[in-house]
């Protein structure tokens, strides 16, 4: 019997040992993490340079609090991130994941908004579908029903407007009226409820668990924004999945030259080796803030010295190995296989994603998009499937969350060719085996 309990009841393997690009449980099984976790191990499991800086700074100290003490490390961390981010966005706020950095920017908005003089800026516009954590916060800015709908009543409404899923409105992607189309959705909506109401915009450059690696069309990133200056919104970029590397640039949003007033970071940035997370604040954001009297939000473990030495090695492999061009090259080799594997196999409907932030969509039909029926449950049974396999990949129910399968392909940045084909074989069977399990279903 275990005592654990997490969102089911299904046991899983006892993992053994971590390496590379792979994992072992304790029976001696062997799995390529096709998710690096939950996207979260960029450089692969057990790096010993990463190893070692965590060793030298757990021998000096593994604690130290953020209002008694500064630490080398997480004053060299928040230095050596201000200088990846866009210019001006040097003030760095560290928290333990996703969801405190979401909340953090959140709050940082309001309180923004208030030491400015504009008391009715509280709103955060979002979008539909979306995923920003799971604290009753960064609940309120997610669209996703199976999360959202039973808390409800505990959460402030934010606004929302529609992702811009141009493969499912039959509209084209490379068309900069496309993203016009769905950018001037976010300046009619925020006309509609009242600009002076808004304090922010929180995105995610590219869609992540909700809309599996949605890229956005051409010109919306620009045109979001225009519309955002325009409104004395600010532009919170929830960074926390396509940051550190993962779509082939250091955050998602240089793909477009998109400069944000905030950046929320976590997964990539403590890689699976610390809970690490970090909001980047545009500078000029930070001292109305503290002037005002301070910002009223921290976490405890903020800034702990072992996770931001694990951040500090996290980069410095990321510099050193150039797994930001790594995650571009292997990542187009990757979308090139994906787009064999929908020739091959008809239940694949759409396949998107940027670096190897890689996703593919399973359709009933990819002509009408109309997706498979939900209670056949494809996004798990072809998890499992590969699982079987050897092979981890991570899915989800798109448009929603109540219908709708896509499944990521997100292997850690330290890919190469031979892993890559692995990937794609173990799919290969999946997929195989999927449209024979789905087949009586799908006849009758
Ligand atoms: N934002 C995004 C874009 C995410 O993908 C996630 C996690 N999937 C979160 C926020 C929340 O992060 P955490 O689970 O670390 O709280």
């Amino acid at each position: 019997m275990s005592h654990l309990f997490y969102q089911g009841r299904g046991r899983k393997p006892v993992l053994e040992q971590a390496r590379g690009v792979y994992i072992w449980d304790k029976d001696g099984r062997r799995y390529l993490d096709g998710s690096s976790g939950a996207m979260v191990c960029n450089i692969g499991h057990s790096n010993p340079n990463v190893l070692a800086a965590m060793q030298r700074q757990m021998e000096k100290a593994t604690f130290g609090y953020r209002l008694h003490f500064e630490t080398e490390a997480s004053e060299t961390l928040a230095a050596r991130l201000s200088a990846l981010m866009p210019e001006g966005l040097s003030k760095v706020f560290f928290v333990s994941g996703g969801s405190e950095a979401v909340e953090s920017a959140m709050k940082l908005a309001r309180q923004h908004a208030l030491a400015t003089g504009q008391p009715e800026r509280w709103k955060i516009f979002s979008r539909a579908p979306s995923y920003h954590g799971c604290t009753l916060g960064a609940l309120a800015v997610t669209s996703y029903t199976p999360l959202t709908k039973p808390f409800e009543p505990m959460m402030q409404a934010m606004p929302k407007v529609p992702a811009p899923r141009a493969y499912l409105d039959g509209l084209d992607p490379a068309d900069p009226e496309t993203g016009r189309h769905y950018a001037d959705m976010l300046d009619a909506a925020i006309e509609a409820e009242g600009p002076e109401t808004v304090a922010a915009f929180i995105v995610e450059p590219v869609g992540g668990a909700s809309t599996g690696a949605l890229v956005p069309p051409a010109g919306y990133m620009e045109r979001v924004r225009e519309i955002c200056t325009r409104h004395g919104v600010l532009l919170i970029l929830d960074e926390v999945m396509t940051g550190a590397g993962r779509t082939g640039r250091f955050l998602g949003c240089e793909h477009w030259g998109t400069r944000p007033d905030i950046v929320v970071m976590s997964k990539g940035l403590g890689a699976g080796y610390a809970p690490l997370g970090a909001m980047i604040v545009d500078e000029k954001l930070v001292d109305p803030v503290l002037d005002a009297g301070g910002f009223a939000h921290g976490f405890t473990y903020a800034g702990n010295p072992l996770a931001c030495a694990a951040g500090l090695g996290v980069l410095d492999e990321l510099a050193r190995q150039d797994l930001c061009t790594n995650a571009q090259t292997m990542g187009e080799a990757l979308m090139a296989r994906l787009h064999g594997l929908m020739q091959k196999h008809e239940l694949i409907g759409d396949v998107r994603g940027k670096g190897l932030l890689t996703a593919f969509e399973l359709m009933a039909d990819r002509v009408t998009k109309a997706p498979l029926p939900a209670h056949l449950n494809a996004h798990q049974r072809l998890v499992d499937l590969a699982y079987e396999r050897g092979l981890i990949v991570y899915s989800r129910r798109t448009r929603d969350g109540t219908e709708g399968d896509h499944i990521l392909v997100c292997p850690p940045l330290i890919l190469e060719p031979a892993h890559l084909d692995e990937i794609v074989e173990g799919l290969d069977a999946s997929l195989t085996a999927l449209a024979e399990d789905l087949a009586p279903a799908l006849r009758g």
